[in-house]
């Protein structure tokens, strides 16, 4: 019933959008809109052409990891940005970005990549603090990207400018999903093709961004439905949505017990349609909040995130010499071949690729005559390390250690 009325309401504030001056029809888009209980519906708002801004255009701010397991080009980058942050915030803006990051790093299948995950929070800064509309509709605040509640009249619709945030995240090493978040404790959000919104303060909001990047990463479908709707299209590109009612799509998967609970089958609604579509489960987290993602988007968001993740081999590769092993957990080596080198003066540059959701960590020893020191350690909490140390002429060794995890390992090394 609170469905029914809100949409009911939606309707009515669309209709009040003003038509644009050139008598031209105004280009229209769907917005999600997310509910505190879970449900997710959506609304059909005017498209809104922002001048588009680059990142020429917006401040330098600082980058900071939140966690930095690897190179970027070996590694999935998620990229948190604040809005309503000030100067004096940006203690707050990270514990917010955290505690975001954290609940997405919880669910499925992020936690089994959380070891291979770059987060990058660009410490964006804003004039004044917290965001539009909040706590009600009329308070205008002077923010980076312009953020607010009552977008296209509906209350947790949580918009902002998608370019200027956009902007700003490119002053990260890498980007491959971008989360923003707002300084406010109010429920809300909001999608868009690069990004999503939440509120920073607020608890259950994380739900959001975690849905959204089923789709920014993913490429699922939404497999809730309008009811009274039909699906008369071609069959969705989507993996998760088929016209076929067999569900022959995802044949290799009928009849297996899917995370968000029951079998996986062909149900019928999705997509955001009732009928003409179905979807792979009941009730998987592209249709409710708070739930997990069905069998079948569990494994495209799995290889979606691996395909940013390399076992670095290519980062270990160019070095003059290899060596090969493997670890126990808490384990630790010595290389080259249980041994030590003798080396000139110079640099030394080494590489060390470990097993994806392990941490494996590297560390350059020199004999000082009575015993071997450590002058150089590359310990990120991901499986794969890279080093540089100048030093001395001497002997030296390379000291590998898991830290957690087991599994082989390949370093490479170049020597003066
Ligand atoms: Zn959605």
């Amino acid at each position: 019933m609170r469905v029914l009325c809100l949409a009911a309401a939606l309707a009515a504030a669309v209709a009040l959008v003003p038509s644009p001056a050139s008598s031209q029809p105004a280009a229209m888009q769907w917005k999600e809109v997310f509910s505190p209980d879970g449900t997710i519906t959506r609304v059909r708002v005017p498209v809104v052409v922002e001048p588009q801004v680059s990142a020429a255009d917006v401040a330098i701010s600082a980058v900071e990891p939140i966690q930095e397991t690897g190179p970027s080009a070996s590694r999935f980058d998620m990229v948190i940005v604040g809005d309503g942050y000030t100067v004096a915030e940006q203690g707050l803006l990270r514990q917010h970005a955290t505690a975001k990051w954290n609940e997405i790093a919880a669910s499925a299948p992020w936690d089994k990549h959380r070891g291979s995950i770059n987060v990058w929070l660009v410490g964006v800064v804003s004039n004044q603090s917290g965001v539009d509309n909040d706590p009600s509709q009329g308070v205008s605040r002077d923010t980076a990207l312009d953020m607010g509640f009552w977008c296209f009249n509906t209350e947790r619709l949580l918009c902002l400018n998608e370019s200027k945030a956009k902007a700003y995240a490119a002053q990260a090493p890498q980007v491959d999903a971008i989360v923003a978040v707002g300084n406010t404790t109010k429920y809300g959000g909001a999608g868009y093709p690069s990004l999503s919104t939440v509120s920073g303060g607020n608890a259950q909001s994380g739900q959001i961004a975690i849905h959204e990047l089923g789709h920014s990463v993913g490429g699922l479908a939404d497999e809730y439905w309008t009811p009274g709707t039909t699906f008369t299209g071609t069959e969705p590109r989507e993996p998760n949505v088929t016209k076929n009612p067999s569900g022959s799509k995802w044949s290799s998967y009928l009849g297996r017990s899917t995370p968000d609970g029951g079998t996986i089958g062909a149900y019928q609604g999705g997509h955001q349609y009732a009928n003409g579509i179905y979807r792979p489960s009941q009730d998987s987290l592209m249709r409710s909040l708070g739930k997990p993602y069905n069998l079948i988007g569990y494994d495209v968001m799995d290889r979606a995130i691996s395909s940013k993740i390399s076992s670095g081999g290519a980062t270990c590769s160019g070095y003059a010499s290899t060596r090969t092993g493997s670890l126990a957990s808490g384990g630790s080596a010595y290389q080259p071949d249980a041994s030590y080198f003798q080396s000139g003066a110079g640099a030394h540059r080494a590489c060390l690729d470990g097993p994806n959701g392990t941490n494996f960590n590297l560390y350059l020893q020199k004999w000082n005559g009575s015993a071997w020191a450590t002058v150089a350690t590359a310990a990120t909490s991901g499986p794969d390390e890279t080093l540089a140390y100048t030093g001395t002429a001497g002997y030296y060794t390379y000291r590998i250690a898991s830290d957690s995890g087991a599994g082989a390992y390949t370093l490479g090394y170049t020597s003066p």
